[in-house]
């Protein structure tokens, strides 16, 4: 069984943030920022490319009330979700859905880099659609 499977059963403790009967939501032992917290379907699924559709649907719920729940009691300025799939992040193959509280100074940083005049948006959106 994957951890989070095993997280999931309650056969691994964690500090539960919000669960019903198809998620649950945990805190990251890692606390990138305080209040880092996993969102995870308990139907096992590796990541995004088998994710079940149905849980697909109701996951972006789960993810608004304890989105919602971190806002209200930790009072961040603002909020990543993030989820990573495969490589070169994915580190537990059960698709999980990160949520960050931002803070000033929180040492938290995601690069968008510009790469507009390297690229095609044509060739891409040809490679992409067909
Ligand atoms: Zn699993």
């Amino acid at each position: 069984m994957c951890i989070f499977c095993a997280i999931a059963a309650h056969e691994i403790p964690s500090k539960v943030v919000y669960e019903d009967d198809k998620f649950i939501a945990f805190l990251d032992l890692t606390q990138t920022t305080i209040g880092h917290t996993l969102v995870v379907p308990k139907r096992h699924s590796k990541c995004i490319f088998d994710l079940n559709e149905e849980d697909a649907k109701e996951i972006m719920v789960v993810v608004k009330k304890v989105a919602n729940k971190l806002k209200a009691s930790l009072n961040p300025i603002g909020l990543n979700i993030i989820n990573n799939n495969e490589k070169p992040l994915q580190s537990v193959d059960h698709f999980h859905i990160h949520l960050i509280p931002r803070y000033e100074n929180d040492n938290f940083d995601i690069l968008f880099k510009d790469n507009s005049k390297e690229v095609n948006l044509d060739e891409i959106l040809k490679k992409i659609n067909g």
